[in-house]
């Protein structure tokens, strides 16, 4: 029998100081999450100074395209990529002496116009530019539900995109990673087969800024 994979934490650091991830970094996690280049660049460069090169960056955010030089340079992963530009700058970008840049689509799954992210049905023609660019590795698939759906229209929100990362799946063996789950929605994103959650509010507490 296949033993599922287990479900890996991003810690969402916006708006949280360098020492607040430095001590959960301390605490065991490995893995943290930005939206705000200028922000996560200031704390990056924090820790590094504190040689915590063990860290994993990964941009969340809507990408700006003249930011994509910094993304390219200074993340592991980017998870809201969604359209054509960016995915060519950021393989033009990402420096040869680093491995390729970790890339999730983001699917805006239920429409909604506040959201970035591409429609399910673009899929396919972004996957295969994603795949085709030697310094960007295509890894999966990340969304963020409409906060205002019912359980049952939620449910079927994320077996949606379960189905879609299923299916990207079959066609690109690289791909691993369906980030989906806040602290709002953990539980049913785990049961509906993610494999990444990304939680702010329920590590750090609530945002105040
Ligand atoms: C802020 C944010 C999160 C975390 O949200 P919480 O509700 O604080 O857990 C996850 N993903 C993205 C893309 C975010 O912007």
């Amino acid at each position: 029998a296949q033993t599922s994979s287990p479900v890996r934490l991003l810690a969402v650091s916006k708006t949280r100081t360098a020492d607040e991830v430095d001590t959960l970094h301390q605490l065991g996690v490995d893995e943290f999450g930005e939206n705000y280049l200028q922000e996560a660049l200031e704390k990056i460069a924090a820790l590094n100074a504190q040689h915590e090169q063990s860290i994993i960056w990964h941009f969340i955010g809507p990408i700006q395209s003249n930011k994509t030089r910094q993304i390219a340079e200074q993340f592991d992963w980017v998870q809201s990529v969604d359209r054509e530009k960016i995915v060519t700058r950021l393989n033009e970008q990402r420096p040869d002496n680093l491995p390729p840049l970790n890339v999730c689509i983001q699917i805006n799954i239920n429409d909604e116009q506040s959201k970035s992210g591409i429609a399910p049905e673009q899929l396919t023609e972004l996957a295969r530019q994603v795949s085709a660019c030697p310094r960007l590795q295509l890894r999966g698939l990340m969304t963020i539900p409409a906060a205002t759906q019912s359980d049952a229209e939620l449910n079927a929100s994320l077996n949606t995109m379960h189905n879609l990362f299923r299916n990207l799946q079959t066609q690109y063996p690289s791909v691993d990673t369906l980030s989906m789950g806040m602290s709002s929605d953990i539980e049913a994103a785990i049961q509906s087969g993610s494999t990444m959650v990304r939680v702010g509010t329920a590590l750090f507490g609530p945002r105040t800024s």
